[in-house]
């Protein structure tokens, strides 16, 4: 059994992949060829935002927004650390410091209580219930910006995040790499913040067969930069530098095939659903076990299905046991940021932020994908029930 089956889908589609793969073969516009601008109008159209423009990878997206704005020495990029490490690596890129705020615990989601206490203890100069890096130059530190990041395909909760940063005066940028497809309050994923950023990885939601990624936007001026941030900086035309940027381009064969795999995706969103649906059923009386929240007016697109055991021993137990049983599971994630070598610069300490370090300890994920069928689906929860002894 696959954790994510990638095989399903190509068969449905694998005869248009091939021949967008072909279209690109024979114009040989092998970069910034017609498919990209075809793209980014078709997933602009799709989230509801005014610009969509493609780039290289979901973490590029990250860098590129952060670039836009101008983010760099001396500022504070506010972030969760129970995410991938893209979400805070790109604030260092940037050169401006990233600062954790702890999740709320129902939706591992940026929690927006502890955002607030963490944005006036900067600009307080360090008091308050918030953990603040341990570093020289904190109270020198402007709090420019905040990560939010749509963990598992769940939105953050943007009715409080986006004026929560409106009220501060502070850059939002959605991270919405797992979350292209969701939904909060009838606004798709992606037109959240200032800035989206989404990831075409292969694995996410809706993948290509190889890197990728998007940035979203609603301001002309902010889209206009991203584009020339993508290309080096270019001005008026590609000899002309106006800015330091990167080579953050789209190839155009992955946006061909993310135009053939986009004609699925509606459906699997809802395959995705039913599947979630499933599970939520058949483990939701399992005391053993939590199960994933959506709150009133949320939509998943369910990038993965994770749940909580009991404690760190139990996990690993079913684990085991399931992986006896040949079923895949995976922990995302097992070490929050703060406690990562990479930002041990940052002098935080094990305790600081007890929700994230809680639910790295007893989270794990369960198969997921549109073409999970009932027969897998059954076999998994059995395993999992087994392996907790009920
Ligand atoms: C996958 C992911 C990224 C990075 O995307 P890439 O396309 O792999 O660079 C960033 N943030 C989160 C939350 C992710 O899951």
């Amino acid at each position: 059994m696959e954790f994510i089956d990638l095989a399903s889908q190509q068969m449905r589609i694998r005869e248009r992949i091939t021949r967008g793969i072909e279209a690109v073969l024979n114009h040989g516009q092998y970069i910034m060829g017609p498919e990209i601008a075809a793209l980014e109008e078709e997933l602009a159209r799709y989230v509801g935002a005014r610009h969509a423009i493609s780039c290289a990878s979901g973490t590029d997206a990250l860098l590129m927004a952060l670039m836009a704005r101008g983010i760099g020495p001396g500022d504070a990029v506010l972030t969760t650390p129970f995410t991938f490490v893209a979400t805070a690596e790109v604030i260092s890129l940037a050169g401006a410091t990233p600062v954790f705020v702890d999740i709320d615990p129902k939706t591992y989601n940026i929690d927006p209580d502890r955002l607030e206490q963490c944005i006036a203890a900067l600009r307080g100069g360090g008091a308050g219930p918030s953990a603040l890096p341990r570093i020289d130059g904190l109270n020198a530190l402007t709090p420019k910006a905040v990560i939010t990041v749509d963990l598992f395909g769940l939105p953050a909760d943007y009715s409080r995040l986006e004026s929560i940063a409106t009220r501060e005066g502070m850059f939002l940028i959605e991270d919405a790499a797992q979350s292209f497809g969701a939904e909060h309050n009838g606004r798709k994923a992606c037109a959240f913040g200032d800035i989206a950023c989404t990831s075409f990885f292969p694995a996410k939601p809706l993948g290509c067969y190889g890197d990728g990624g998007m940035c979203f936007c609603n301001d002309n001026g902010m889209a206009e930069i991203l584009r020339s941030i993508r290309l080096h900086g270019k001005g008026s035309h590609k000899y002309e530098n106006v800015r330091i940027g990167i080579n953050g381009r789209l190839d155009t064969i992955q946006a061909a095939i993310l135009l053939a795999k986009f004609s699925l995706f509606e459906e699997e969103v809802h395959l995705r659903q039913a599947v979630a649906g499933r599970y939520n059923e058949k483990l939701r009386a399992c005391r053993d076990l939590v199960t994933p929240v959506v709150p009133d007016g949320y939509q998943s697109v369910w990038a993965q299905y994770s749940l909580l055991a009991r404690d760190e021993a139990q996990r690993d137990a079913i684990m085991k046991k399931m992986q006896a049983a040949g079923i895949p599971t995976v922990i995302y994630y097992p070490r929050p940021l703060h406690l990562q070598g990479a930002f041990s610069f940052l002098g935080y300490r094990a305790g600081d932020f007890p929700v994230s370090e809680d639910c790295a300890r007893r989270i794990f994920s369960l198969p997921m994908h549109p073409y999970l069928g009932e027969t897998d689906q059954d076999r998994i929860v059995a395993a999992l029930l087994e392996a907790i002894g009920t």
